[in-house]
């Protein structure tokens, strides 16, 4: 795992186009290894020693101190998604128009058609299938019956997507993704993501390069330890866990992160009536255990 400075010197670099983005992504991954956290390095434990404070901050007690972070440093993989989806929305802006040939091209490889029955006299969707009466079909918008409802095909369909895009017709996600995911997707998802293939491809290395210096800059922000403040043992869980921190009023009591101060210290009139809906909870509870119900 890189150290602290040595983040900063790759950054600059991979900035200042001293360094492609391959050679410093390999630099990176290079020792780094999944869940392994950086405070398990001496370069680390080095640095806190001389950031943490010799009393808590919050209650000024000595026991065992920790060094706590407000925020976590989002993962590469965040960050190239965001990236990725800013240029495609771009890209889609600048080229609004997509080559029909290509656009179908792209379903067929790699999308499985699910048609959808039409009736054959309205043309609208999904008529009822019958299981004991003849003939099976029968449409729910002109009452027709039928036997054999129709279907469109690929190339019908996307004619009538470019004739127009905001039909009934088109709407449905009547396509599935040949990948693992077997997405269900209508014309227009499927044409957002071909936007997107095509902004990704044109641009790969300038998003990998803003994704990646977005992570790097995190990752420094982070290892700086500039968001952190010093806890005891009995803060820092108070934070962690229960989301909750001494009351700056009085010093004395915690409160939720979200509320100006403890209830205590809450004027007389909310005091009263944050007791009485805790009281009325704890009612509550005792007669849901006494019932039961808990
Ligand atoms: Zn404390
Ligand atoms: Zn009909
Ligand atoms: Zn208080």
């Amino acid at each position: 795992m890189l150290t602290y400075s040595e983040l900063i010197q790759l950054r600059d670099k991979l900035v200042n186009g001293e360094i492609r983005i391959e050679s410093a992504q390999a630099e990176y991954w290079k020792d780094f290894k999944e869940g392994q956290k950086s405070w398990d390095t001496k370069d680390w434990k080095e640095r806190r020693s001389i950031i943490i404070k010799e009393k808590c901050e919050i209650c000024s007690s000595v026991d065992t101190l920790t060094l706590q972070h407000r925020s976590h440093p989002k993962k590469y993989s965040e960050y190239l998604r965001d990236v990725t989806r800013a240029f495609a929305e771009t890209y889609i802006k600048t080229n609004p128009d997509i080559d029909r040939f290509e656009f179908s091209n792209f379903i067929l490889n790699k999308y499985d058609y699910i048609p959808v029955p039409l009736c054959p006299n309205c043309n609208s969707t999904n008529p009822n299938r019958r299981v004991r009466k003849l003939p099976q079909y029968r449409c729910t918008g002109c009452r027709q019956e039928f036997d054999n409802p129709v279907y469109k095909s690929v190339d019908e369909l996307i004619s009538n997507f470019y004739e127009n895009e905001d039909s009934i017709e088109v709407r449905d996600k009547c396509f599935i993704s040949k990948d693992t995911w077997k997405n269900k997707h209508s014309l227009s998802n499927i044409r957002y993501w071909f936007q997107r293939g095509r902004a990704k491809s044109k641009d790969a290395e300038t998003i990998e390069k803003e994704a990646f210096l977005l992570y790097l800059n995190d990752s420094i922000q982070y290892l700086s330890f500039d968001d952190t403040i010093t806890a005891c043992k009995k803060c820092a869980f108070n934070f962690d866990i229960n989301r909750m921190e001494l009351c700056p009023k009085c010093k004395q009591y915690y409160k939720g992160l979200e509320y100006p101060t403890c209830i205590q210290c809450l004027p007389e009139e909310k005091r009263k009536a944050a007791l009485e809906s805790v009281a009325f909870g704890n009612d509550w509870r005792e007669m849901h255990k006494e019932l039961g119900i808990d």
